[in-house]
């Protein structure tokens, strides 16, 4: 579903992506995790082409992400044919940001109708069902205000998928939320994950990494450190960066 092979990405001079190659396979937990500053962020939003990357070859679902090749060639997709792309892909940030205007309902409407001409009517029934299948079938009239940090965090996943994406991307979903919250959260990301949505996880949770993963990659200053099965990497990891990393989150 994902395939980076060489990946590049500088912010003028300072290198952040130094050759990354992973593959997420079709309906995988795929876990992210590493120090700050080690380009996980810069990796997910290369994946939804927030961030042009510098070399190499990113792929989503078979298409290389901003650009169409004929031949030998390369032509960049226009922002209007990047902005149809990324709609496959949900997005899912350590900040809720819904609209602050709109209750849980109309958050979750919202894309829908006015991206994809989902009739108002459609998309208030799936945006209830979805907003149920989150545990909040009872908040739909709340603006977000009056909702948890926990509570918004399920209703930015609730409007993700509303998109129905072939692929979500979370970025450090719970680390903004009071720890009583953030059970609700994962258990929300784990019955995405059992329902066989293909997701990529930047999280400092290793019990959710370790659970619920099915692939897990440890990044480091830019490059894939280690990589495999999370029981293994957390359990016994081969790399001293690994270790030092994980002696001091686990
Ligand atoms: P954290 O765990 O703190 O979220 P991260 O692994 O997600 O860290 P990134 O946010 O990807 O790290 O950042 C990697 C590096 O790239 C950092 O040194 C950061 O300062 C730099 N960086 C990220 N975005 C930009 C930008 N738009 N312009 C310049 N530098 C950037
Ligand atoms: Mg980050």
């Amino acid at each position: 579903m994902v395939k980076a092979e060489g990946v590049h990405k500088s912010f003028g001079a300072v290198e952040v992506l130094k050759g990354i190659d992973l593959e997420v396979k079709q309906g995988e937990v795929f876990c992210l995790i590493g120090p700050s500053g080690s380009g996980k962020s810069t990796f997910l939003r290369c994946i939804n082409h927030l961030e042009k990357i510098n070399a190499g070859r990113l792929y989503v679902d078979g298409e290389l992400v901003g650009y169409r090749q004929k031949g030998d060639k390369l032509y960049e997709l226009k922002d209007s044919e990047v902005a149809v792309k990324r709609r496959d892909i949900g997005m899912v940030f350590q900040r809720f940001n819904l609209f602050p205007h709109m209750t849980a309902l109309e958050n979750v409407m919202e894309a829908p109708v006015q991206v994809k001409g989902v009739s108002k009517a459609q998309a208030r029934d799936r945006a209830r069902q979805l907003l149920e299948r989150v545990g909040l079938g009872d908040k739909a009239g709340n603006y977000p205000s009056q909702l948890s940090g926990g509570q918004q965090q399920r209703v930015a996943i609730a409007r993700a998928l509303a998109m129905d994406p072939k692929l979500m991307l979370f970025d450090e979903p719970t680390s903004a939320l009071d720890p009583e919250l953030v059970g609700d959260v994962l258990d929300v990301m784990r019955d995405l994950a059992e329902s066989g949505m293909t997701m990529v996880v930047v999280t400092h949770e290793m019990g959710f990494a370790r659970e619920v993963g099915d692939s897990l990659v440890f990044m480091d200053d830019g490059v894939v450190v280690e990589s495999g099965n999370p029981r293994d990497v957390l359990t016994d990891p081969q790399h001293e960066r690994t270790k030092a990393f994980l002696s001091k989150v686990l």
